[in-house]
């Protein structure tokens, strides 16, 4: 007998049927001996279309009243369940963010949770009946509701499984877990039994859009174990867990790929205190993350400079680099939007050698060219011509066997 937290996602609840099948599946796990509490997001696309109706009125809706409007949606998803649960003779009562109540900041349509009170769950749990609770918003201390930034509703299920210290966290969602690499690139890509947290953390931001990353923070800052898997079968997602000793061998546990990248090269800039400032203050100021950065000498003291951007903000960071460049006197700016990062992850690089250069053989014997690369603990990533991408994800996921298991 445990507490299990379990999150739907959109496609999932996306009619009532599926909502019907969804409060069949949470029954089922209920009738096993087991405490649940649910957590809803809306029904698919219409989060999307409350925004599109929000345009319809002003230009940049008011923030506050666009997460009264937003929050609509999971009221939907959260009654109908209820509903549903109790003509199939199980009691089930909903709560609204603000009801619970679960606190966040007020930073409206992406503010963060910064309290739950577990107790009314806990109340209706112990009657023996089903919580259910509507994902992706809150209340500020004053009483105004927020929303928690678009695919919130997995960020609501951690932190309420970790308010009710639950045993784990299901993910219910349109794929079947996490997987070696895109499959919609390599038909050979596997579903991966387990991933650690840091590894999760490193995929999702490189591009696997399975889980929001600040939910696998959350869960990883209060060691939450959290399953991902499918709402429409019955077969065992993808463990999300602590590292332990048997992931220590694992050198590559992924491949994943951006295509959201852009270049910029200033070359032949004097070589002096300061200059890197000079540059990435004015990107900064300007609200641009840069990623990647490459100094390299030259002859006598001159430097070049090359860096990476999201795909969006190239333009705009290019005009800036110029200006920048003219007064810094440096000689060249160039760009190119064209390109892509291909990343491999696996938490065994920590304690191995010889996993980078593994990576770059694979890449040249394809004839792919690497054109920068940057490595953490458990990461290395190259920039390559946008054009090998698909290319390059499937070489490297055969090179390193992935389709047999995490590479060792
Ligand atoms: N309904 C919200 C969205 O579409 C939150 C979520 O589904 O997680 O972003
Ligand atoms: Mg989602």
């Amino acid at each position: 007998m445990a507490l299990i937290v379990q999150k739907f996602g959109g496609t999932s609840v996306a009619d009532c049927e599926r909502i019907k099948n969804v409060v069949r599946r949470v029954i089922a796990t209920k009738k096993k001996g087991n405490d649940m509490v649910v957590v809803l997001s809306a029904m698919a696309g219409q989060t999307n279309h409350l925004i599109s109706l929000a345009q319809e009125m002003q230009e940049f809706p008011h923030p506050r009243e666009m997460d009264v409007l937003l929050s609509t949606g999971e009221q939907v998803t959260i009654a109908l369940f209820c509903m549903a649960a109790r003509e199939m003779g199980v009691e089930a009562v909903s709560f609204l963010g603000h009801q619970i109540p679960i606190r966040t900041d007020d930073a409206h349509t992406r503010a963060r949770i910064e309290d739950i009170d577990a107790e009314k769950l806990k109340a209706v749990l112990k009657e023996g009946q089903i919580a259910v609770v509507a994902g992706f918003q809150g209340v500020t201390g004053t009483g105004d509701i927020t929303t928690l930034g678009r695919g919130g509703s997995d960020t609501t299920a951690v932190a309420v499984a970790v308010a009710l210290d639950a045993n784990l966290c299901e993910i219910f969602t349109d794929v079947d877990g996490v997987y070696s690499t895109d499959p919609n690139i390599c038909a050979t890509a596997r579903k991966l039994d387990r991933i650690s947290y840091e590894e999760m953390l490193e995929m999702a931001s490189l591009g696997a859009k399975v889980l929001e990353i600040r939910s696998v923070e959350f869960a990883m800052r209060y060691a939450m174990p959290l399953h991902v898997r499918s709402s429409f079968t019955d077969t065992p997602g993808t463990m999300v867990v602590k590292e332990d000793a048997t992931m220590e061998n694992i050198l590559v546990s992924g491949v994943t790929y951006s295509r959201d990248e852009a270049r910029i090269t200033i070359s032949k800039v004097p070589d002096r205190p300061g200059i890197a400032a000079a540059i990435f203050r004015p990107i900064s100021d300007a609200g641009m993350v840069v990623d990647m950065i490459i100094q390299n000498a030259r002859a006598g003291d001159l430097t070049d400079m090359t860096f990476t951007v999201p795909r969006a903000d190239y333009r705009q960071t290019m005009e800036l680099v110029k200006r920048v460049a003219s007064k810094i006197g440096a000689e060249n700016v160039a760009g190119d939007d064209s390109i892509a990062k291909v990343s491999i992850v696996g938490v065994g690089m920590r304690n191995h050698s010889g996993v980078a250069g593994r990576m770059f053989e694979i890449l040249a014997s394809h004839g792919i060219n690497v054109l920068m690369i940057s490595t953490s603990e458990i990461k290395i990533s190259c920039v390559i011509e946008e054009k090998f991408t698909e290319l390059a994800v499937r070489a490297l996921h055969d090179g390193f066997e992935l389709d047999k298991g995490p590479a060792t």
